[in-house]
Order: structure tokens, then C-alpha cells, then sequence
């Protein structure tokens, strides 16, 4: 009989990766780390999401509930798996709580770290209370408080969203671009505007890099939200002790630039998932070089890494965007399924 398919990480990879497996009557283990499912859409306490603009809790939400619901899947909270041995078809999982899984092959969809600020020191963040990340703002929204400025409580007057913190950065050793921030800014700006009219929003940026159809949300951002975008290159961010100073170049006008603001927010990138290096050792599987867990080829077998019986999705491959992750859970749970069937069909 076959052995259950066990899927490590409960965000929208692995919840799609689960959710497939069960509902063609197969068993499934699911193991997360945190004691909640939903990944960082729900972690992380995300407010409406691109391209959707349904509320994350709501739209992840559903995802966790199908899930918890599914008498064919079997979830572990709070646990991550410590020692990993067998072949494909055949492998035990310990994990840290003690228990022991036998399973048939494993799904990573262990996702990635948001970029911690402080690593870009002159930028404010962790210095000046009103420099704040992406991330922080989403939860302002989320949880009906608002966007307002953490060293007073005020309704800030002008916002910068700064782009790329932590992306495209080679100095801090992070060349890749992180795929959805610049979209998730646009978003932002327009979800300020909507609920402070009178606060003045704008975007710095590199490059506006709004992929296939998300150029819309860059669009409405400034024809209908008035949302300004300043090409420039950030130097440093101070403070007066009240405002906080955004200095810079306008690369498109080639002056310096220093504008005051009420707050400053990050729009932080996806790093690695910090476990990586454990995982890849564990698990016996390669990394990318930039630290990424590594799909073993591009057009084959989808989820592939370099160990049989081992596949990986989402965000634990690099950055993605929910719906590439959710594809991305899919397909590996098709070719988990597709070596476990094909070789119990070729054994009987
Ligand atoms: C500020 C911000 C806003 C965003 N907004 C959007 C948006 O609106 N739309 C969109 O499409 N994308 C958005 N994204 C991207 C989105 O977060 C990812 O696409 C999505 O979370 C990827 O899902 P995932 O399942 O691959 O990984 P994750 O969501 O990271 O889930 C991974 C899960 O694995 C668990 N885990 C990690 N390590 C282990 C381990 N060792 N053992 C067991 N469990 C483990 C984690 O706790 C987590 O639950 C945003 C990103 C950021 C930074
Ligand atoms: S999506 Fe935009 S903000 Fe994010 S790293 Fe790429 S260019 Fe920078």
C-alpha cells in the first residue's frame, strides 16, 4: 500500500500541494513549523492581495479551512522534521516532537525569510520609529488600525515607499529582484490614498518592474489614486526629529533631491528561508547559489530537486507570487503522485 505524501510548510504552496494530493484519496502529512497554517500571507498578517484584492485571511484563509477540513490530510503543528532517511517510495521522516513519518515522498513548500531592514543601516530602519516595512504597513491595514505614524499616532501627511530594500542589491549581496513588491507598493499607495485623502504618496523606484497584467495596478495607481513615482537613487534616510528625510538623486533630472516625510516604508524583499542550509542537509538536497532551495531542471519534471522523491515549490525556489506558488504546489504534487503510482503499478 502506498505511504502517505508529506508536504513541509503550511503556506499557499503547501496547502495547494496538500489540498490536490487528498482530494484524489490520497493520504497526506502536513508538517509546519508555526502553530497556524497560511504561510506569510497569514503570518505576517498580510491586508488585501495583488492581483485579487480579496483580504488575505479571507482568500488564504479558505485555503487553511479546506485543508483542516480534509479527512485525508493530517496536520502537525509546530514541528519541523530533524532526520530524513529512505528511498523513494519509502522514506521516514523524524520530526523535532519525536514522532516518525513513513511516507512515500515529500513536498518542500518551505517558502522564504522577508529581508530584515536593519541589514540596510542608512536607510533608517530601526533607527527612526517612523521607517517602517512593507510589512509592518499590511498589518496597520489588516488589523483596522490604520496607517499611522508609530512615533505619535498621527495620520502621516506624505509617505515614500522606497523599492527593492533588500533586492537587486549586490552591496548586500542580494542581486535577485523579489518579483512582487513593486506591485504590492502600488497597491499600498492606492490603499493609503484611499483611506487619507489628503496624505501625498510616492514611490521611489529603480526600475517599476509591475510583470504581464499587474502593469494595471501601476496605472490606476496614478490615474485614478494620484500616486506620484520618483526615479532616483536613495542615499540615506535622517531625521529632524520629527520628519523623516529622504536624501537622494532624481536619476532622471540628475539633481540631488531631500524631501521630508511623515513616514518612511520599506518595500522588503524575499531572502531565503533562514532554515535552508538545515533543510538542504537534512533532506539531501542541493541549494541555488544564491541560497534557494533547487529545482533539479526547468521543463521536466515540475518540482524536481536533486534527490528522487524529494520535490520542491513556491517560494522556497525563489521569489514568487502566491498564485505562481499555488501552480507551483500543484505541480509537484502531480509529480510526486505520477513516480509514486508509476512505480507501485509497475511493481504489481
Ligand atoms: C510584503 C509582502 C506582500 C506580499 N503580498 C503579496 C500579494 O498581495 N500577492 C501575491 O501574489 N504575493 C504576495 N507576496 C508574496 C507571498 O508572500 C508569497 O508568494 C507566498 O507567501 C509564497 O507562498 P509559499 O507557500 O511558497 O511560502 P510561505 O508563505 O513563506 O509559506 C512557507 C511556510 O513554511 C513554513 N516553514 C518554513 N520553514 C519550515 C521548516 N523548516 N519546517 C516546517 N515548516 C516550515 C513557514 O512557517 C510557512 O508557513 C507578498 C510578499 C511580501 C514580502
Ligand atoms: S519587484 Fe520591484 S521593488 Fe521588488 S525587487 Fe523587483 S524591481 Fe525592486
Amino acid at each position: 500500500m502506498t505511504k502517505p505524501f508529506l508536504i513541509i510548510g503550511g503556506g499557499p504552496a503547501g496547502l495547494a500541494a496538500a489540498h490536490s494530493l487528498a482530494s484524489i484519496g490520497q493520504k497526506v502529512v502536513l508538517v509546519e513549523k508555526e502553530n497556524k497554517l497560511g504561510g506569510a500571507p497569514i503570518l505576517s498578517g498580510y491586508a488585501k492581495l495583488v492581483p485579487s484584492g480579496e483580504w488575505a485571511k479571507d482568500a488564504i484563509g479558505a485555503m487553511v479551512e479546506r485543508v483542516t477540513n480534509n479527512p485525508n490530510i493530517t496536520v502537525q503543528t509546530g514541528a519541523t522534521v530533524s532526520e530524513f532517511s529512505g528511498e523513494p517510495g519509502a522514506f521516514t521522516a523524524k520530526l523535532s516532537n519525536g514522532d516518525a513519518i513513513e511516507n512515500s515522498a515529500s513536498i518542500l513548500c518551505t517558502g522564504f525569510t522577508h529581508f530584515d531592514s536593519v541589514n540596510k543601516p542608512e536607510w533608517g530602519f530601526g533607527t527612526f520609529p517612523d521607517v517602517v516595512s512593507t510589512t509592518q504597513v499590511e498589518q496597520m491595514i489588516s488589523s483596522g488600525k490604520g496607517v499611522r505614524r508609530p512615533s505619535n499616532g498621527d495620520k502621516p501627511k506624505r509617505v515614500a515607499i522606497l523599492l527593492c530594500v533588500g533586492s537587486r542589491d549586490r552591496q548586500i549581496g542580494r542581486e535577485w529582484c523579489s518579483k512582487i513588491c513593486c506591485t504590492v507598493s502600488a497597491k499600498m499607495a492606492m490603499e493609503i490614498r484611499e483611506e487619507l485623502p489628503d496624505c501625498h504618496v510616492y514611490i521611489y523606484y529603480m526600475d517599476i518592474r509591475t510583470f504581464g497584467l499587474y502593469e494595471e495596478i501601476y496605472w490606476k495607481s496614478q490615474e485614478e489614486q494620484k500616486v506620484k513615482y520618483i526615479k532616483a537613487r536613495i542615499a540615506e534616510v535622517t531625521s529632524d526629529g520629527d520628519k523623516v528625510i529622504v536624501k537622494g538623486e532624481d536619476t532622471l533630472v540628475k539633481r540631488p533631491i531631500t524631501i521630508p516625510f511623515d513616514m518612511v516604508v520599506h518595500a522588503i524583499g524575499m531572502d531565503p528561508n533562514v532554515d535552508n542550509m538545515l533543510i538542504s542537509s537534512v533532506f539531501g538536497i542541493d541549494l541555488h547559489h544564491w541560497g534557494f532551495l533547487k529545482q533539479e531542471n526547468t521543463y521536466g519534471v515540475m518540482g524536481a530537486t536533486s534527490r528522487p522523491g524529494v520535490y520542491v515549490a513556491g517560494s522556497a525556489t525563489g521569489p514568487e507570487t502566491i498564485d505562481d506558488s499555488i501552480a507551483q504546489g500543484n505541480a509537484a504534487a502531480m509529480s510526486a503522485l505520477a513516480a509514486v503510482v508509476g512505480k507501485s503499478m509497475a511493481a504489481e
